[in-house]
């Protein structure tokens, strides 16, 4: 039977706009759907404008670092409409260049929402358009809770578009964007409260990671409410008040409410039951090669909740365009995935967790290196700001299974260690590694 296309994808964002440039590349006849701008979430509404607004925020650290060095004392007034809308003329700017890299790869973009009908048709509006294979790459958005007042609730796409800036804050959730967030909004001079429902941010991460940035956060000036939750939330005079329970229980007067309590893939009126794609745990279930239960379907990234992650979702969507268009099988390896939190302070970790580590291996099993010091920047401004590095080894091989690092540029750092650790270094390779001096990185050859 003939069809339309060889590949037609549902989704212009990280997982599908790769997926279809290199499938066009082989040689194939590619059309992608799209019902918003191109891009998704990274590009439009995540780690792009979010990135951006971190580096927004942290000039008031700088203004008053500067003091430190000489530079006279400033008192800077900042223009949240001014942000707003460079960081939105940025974010339509690489929109559009993602639909001229799609025009030069010769890949069709059907604006409209697609619809699956059947295993090889999707239709977008009145039109259905047929191909042999479909990648669905249609990403996630956030969980709302079910309480009292929700209906009042932010969530990260809308922190983008506010009109003005909120005085006082209120973060509900301790993952990747409320302590993103949290530190955006307090380093613009937001008064924010984080509020989480365990001690500590970030489950999953290192503990020495969870307790170091949190320790940072309140130093910076971010209050955060742990083991308390959120019962219901109200419209007070002027703003809102939140009822707490727990170990903060009681009442917080606040501007505006940012949820951030996870997320979910996006998959309603996907028409998935018409094309027999299963379901599991809210995510569409794929196999190794990111294949649905349908055999000639694919799913790729956050739709299909394995590590939500822009790279992993490019990785996805290029591996199983080598297989199914180049004859060349191969699935995305999910170890040792770097990850950053772009914090105030920031945190990065890739491989093995200490607690992983033991869990894994026993106690014995397992060496712990550690260096807590003030980076030499932080000599001369006076603030309390400290360094964390940590890497997790394995006493009877001598790998390293993880590193860790909290503080200044740890994310820049942790990419480099990230390469060592892939290649299975040990720590005699990185005692063995000539130190460059002076930097904070330097630690992770020395301790
Ligand atoms: P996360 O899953 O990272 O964190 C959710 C947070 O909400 C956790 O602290 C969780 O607590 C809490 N929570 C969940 N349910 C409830 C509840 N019922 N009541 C109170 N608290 C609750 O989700 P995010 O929304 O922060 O981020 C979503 C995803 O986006 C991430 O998983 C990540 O993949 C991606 N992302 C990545 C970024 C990066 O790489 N820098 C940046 C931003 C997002 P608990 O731990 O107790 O479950």
């Amino acid at each position: 039977m003939a069809f339309d296309y060889d590949l037609l994808v549902i989704g212009a964002g990280s997982g599908g706009l790769a997926a279809s440039k290199r499938a066009a590349s082989y040689g194939a006849k590619v059309a992608i759907v799209e019902n918003d701008l191109v891009g998704g979430t990274c590009v439009l509404r995540g780690c792009i404008p979010k990135k951006l607004m971190v580096y927004a925020s942290r000039f008031s650290h700088l203004f008053q670092d500067a003091v430190g060095y000489g530079w006279e004392k400033v008192g800077p007034k900042f223009d949240w409409k001014y942000l707003i809308s460079a960081v939105d003329k940025e974010v339509r700017r690489l929109s559009d260049r993602h639909i001229s890299n799609l025009e030069k790869a010769g890949v069709d973009l059907i604006s409209g929402r697609g619809v699956l009908v059947d295993s090889h048709t999707v239709a977008v509006g009145e039109k259905k358009i047929t191909a042999d294979k479909i990648l669905i790459s249609v990403g996630s958005k956030p969980v709302k809770l079910p309480i009292p007042g929700i209906e009042h609730v932010w969530t990260s796409r809308d922190m983008f578009g506010l009109s003005e800036q909120p005085k006082r804050l209120a973060v509900v959730g301790g993952g990747y964007i409320g302590v993103e967030f949290a530190g955006i909004m307090n380093g613009l001079g937001t008064q924010v409260t984080e509020i989480i429902r365990r001690d500590y941010i970030l489950r999953g991460f290192d503990g020495d990671v969870r307790r170091e940035l949190q320790e940072g956060m309140t130093r910076n000036g971010i209050s955060v409410y742990s083991n308390t939750t959120v019962e219901k939330i109200e419209k007070s005079n002027g703003g809102l008040q939140l009822t707490l329970a727990g170990e903060k229980a009681g009442t917080l007067e606040v501007d505006g409410v940012l949820y951030a309590v996870g997320r979910k893939p996006n998959l309603e009126n996907l028409g998935l039951e018409n094309a027999g794609v299963e379901v599991k745990n809210d995510a569409i279930a794929v196999n190794a090669y990111s294949q649905t239960s349908q055999p000639n379907i694919f799913a790729v990234g956050d739709c299909t909740d394995r590590a939500n992650l822009t790279p992993v979702a490019i990785d996805e969507g290029r591996a199983f365009v080598d297989t199914e268009f180049a004859g060349k099988p191969r699935h995305t390896n999910y170890d040792n995935i770097p990850t950053a939190v772009f914090g105030d302070p920031e945190a990065c970790s890739v491989g093995y967790t200490q607690e992983g580590a033991i869990e894994e291996l026993g106690e014995d099993r397992v060496a712990i290196h550690r260096a807590r010091f003030k980076p030499l920047y932080h000599n001369l401004t006076g603030a309390e700001e400290r360094v964390v590095l940590k890497l997790v080894v394995n006493k009877e091989n001598d790998r390293v299974l993880g590193a860790h690092a909290v503080g200044k540029d740890a994310a820049e750092i942790i990419q480099g260690v990230a390469v060592a650790v892939t290649m299975g270094a040990t720590k005699k390779d990185f005692d063995a590694t000539m130190a460059l001096h002076p930097s904070t990185a330097e630690e992770f050859v020395t301790m």
